[in-house]
This record gives structure tokens, sequence and C-alpha cells, in this order.
């Protein structure tokens, strides 16, 4: 893991004795398969109680795509959710990305039965009436920068029209640190504001992001997933640029991590306290939508710019509409 299974990995469980499966050289620990799922368990438990997100009666949808991330996330979530009595409610996004899409979802779907969570499955060609590759030739741009939009925003329409406290994502700590360190290297700083383990609702018109992995590294996600049988798929978005600056950065911290073991930790950890001192880098009101109603910087909602572009209406409230006739069970 920043760590991993190492040569040290035929080792003992610093806990109990047992076969080793892990070293994780940043908290001087060999973890057998049971006392890795422990340790996972226990940070992301500390994190969800620091934002106090772990409340009876709280809603949380949580954003599943099928990947290990997501499914390691929403495997200790409802775990600990249910221990709390906090409703989990998965949420899959068909972008229509081909065969890739049909296997993620047969991943996201087997990753909610795991977890014992239902799964709403949100298609974007049906709601939107285009895929993601389809509104991003119509509209000339690049199919990431297109795909990020309809996430968020049907992420957020989804969660608003559920009446959720959070929306739940699969980022980890490794992704954190690359997302602030691209910011700083941008000097974006106003971004790094929302780069803590919880983000603040706006009532009506967004909520709050959720990061239950915020202090769990990449391989202990990946080690999680496997130790604990929860279902994941082994591929990549065939999309995804092939060097994307994020992971770069990752890399680079990896090595620094092998060098100084605990660099990774303390950057996360301290990333978050120092959180609100970001805040006063963010520019601008938030706004609403006049198409959709939801949130916005300014104007329309880049969703319904996007999609005025290649369908020549703005979709956002269209969208709604359908959610809210899902969750009627229309
Ligand atoms: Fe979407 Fe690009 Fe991620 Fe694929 S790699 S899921 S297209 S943002
Ligand atoms: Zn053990
Ligand atoms: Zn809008």
């Amino acid at each position: 893991m920043s760590s991993s299974s190492s040569p040290r990995a035929a080792a003992r469980c610093s806990v109990c004795g047992a076969p080793a499966v892990a070293y994780l050289p940043y908290a001087r620990l060999r973890l057998c398969p049971r006392h890795l799922a422990e340790y996972v368990e226990r940070k992301v438990r500390r994190v969800l109680r620091r934002v106090g997100a772990l409340r009876p009666g709280a809603r949380i949808v949580a954003a599943v795509s099928g990947g290990k991330d997501s499914s390691t996330m929403l495997a200790a979530l409802a775990k600990l959710a249910r221990e709390a009595g906090t409703t989990v409610h998965g949420v899959y996004l068909d972008l229509g990305l081909g065969e890739y899409s049909a296997r993620s979802r047969e991943a996201a779907e087997a990753a909610c039965r795991a977890a014992g969570v239902e799964c709403t499955v949100l298609s974007v060609k049906e709601l939107v009436g285009l895929t993601v590759p389809e509104l991003a030739r119509r509209t000339r741009r690049p199919v990431c920068s297109v795909c990020g939009v309809v996430k968020r925003f049907l992420l957020n329409a989804y969660a608003v029209e559920y009446g959720a406290d959070y929306v739940a994502m699969g980022h980890n700590a490794d992704d954190m640190i690359a997302y602030a360190v691209k910011s700083f290297l941008s000097q974006d700083l106003g971004y790094i504001a929302k780069l803590g383990p919880a983000t603040e609702s706006v009532k009506g018109l967004a909520v709050g992001r959720l990061r239950p992995l915020y202090e769990v590294f990449e391989r202990e996600t990946l080690l999680y997933a496997l130790v604990t049988g929860t279902p994941f798929l082994h591929e990549e978005c065939p999309y995804r640029p092939e060097a994307p600056i994020e992971q770069e950065i990752k890399e680079m911290m990896n090595r620094l991590e092998e060098k100084h073991p605990g660099t990774k930790m303390m950057t996360v950890r301290r990333l978050e306290r120092n959180i609100e001192a970001y805040h006063v880098f963010q520019r601008g009101e938030v706004g609403r939508c006049p198409a959709c109603g939801l949130i916005s910087a300014g104007g329309m909602c880049s969703f319904c710019r996007l999609t005025a572009r290649a369908l020549s209406e703005p979709m956002g409230s269209r969208v709604r509409e359908k959610l809210r006739g899902m969750l009627r069970g229309d």
C-alpha cells in the first residue's frame, strides 16, 4: 500500500499474529485480512463521526460507479450507517459509454446487493435523450468534460429530489491530495476550499458532498475490496486520458511517501484542518439557475448550457421532473 503486498506480506499481523496480507509503513503495521478491513473501517468511521454524518434518520445517496473506490466506499459506509440508523441509497449513472457502461452497471448493482442497499440506475440517454459521447459530439467538447458536467448535475439533482443530506463519493486520500496539489499549481485556491471530507449543502440548490474514504489510500481501497469480497470492475473507462496530471501527482507523492513514510497522511490531515482558510479565495455568490432552479455560479448552470447547445433546450428542469416521477414510482 503506500504500503502493500510487499516482501514483508509473508510476515505476521501486528494485531493477531495471523499471516499478514499488507504492510503499511506509515502506520508501522502488518495486517491480516480481518484487521486490514477493520483498520479501513475505523478510518472511515472516524471521518464520518468528525463531520457528523452518522446520525439516526440521516439520508445519504452513495454514487457507485462499479469501480474499486466507490464499491469499497459503499461497503464500509453501508456497514457503519446501519449501526447508526442512517439510510444509504446507491445511485449508478449509466453514461452510455458502450459495453463499458454495461459491465460497470453490473458491478455497481452487485456492490449494492452485497452492501444490502437499494440501487437506482439513472440513464443519461433516457433522461436527456443523448448519451455522454453523443452530447460531446454535438457540442464539440471533450467527452470527459461533458461527462463531469452531466455527473455533477444528475447526482445533485437526484439527491435534492430524494431529500438527501449528503452525496457520498468514492474519492480516496490519494485523489484528495492530487486535487489539492493540482489546484495549488494552478493557484485555484478557492477550489481547495471544497476538498474537505464534507461540503456544506445549500438548501434547495445543492446537496453537500461526503468523502468517507478521505483518509483511506488508493491501495487500501483495493485491498479492502479484495479481502471483503466486495464486487468491483477491474477495468478503466475507455475515455480516460492517457496520463492525466492527477496520475502524475499521485506517482510523485508515492515516491515521496516511499522515502518519507507518513507524508501523504500528514498532507491529507493538514488539508482538512486548514480547509476553512481557503474559503477566503472563493469568488462569486452562489446563484440559482433560471432554467432548472438548482445551483449555478451565475446565470444558467453548466448542465442547462450544455444541453441547450446540444438540443436547443436547457434540459435541467425536464430531468428534475423525470427524477421526481421516478421517486414517486410513476
Ligand atoms: Fe467520464 Fe472521462 Fe471518467 Fe470516463 S474517464 S467516466 S468519460 S470522466
Ligand atoms: Zn490480524
Ligand atoms: Zn440549470
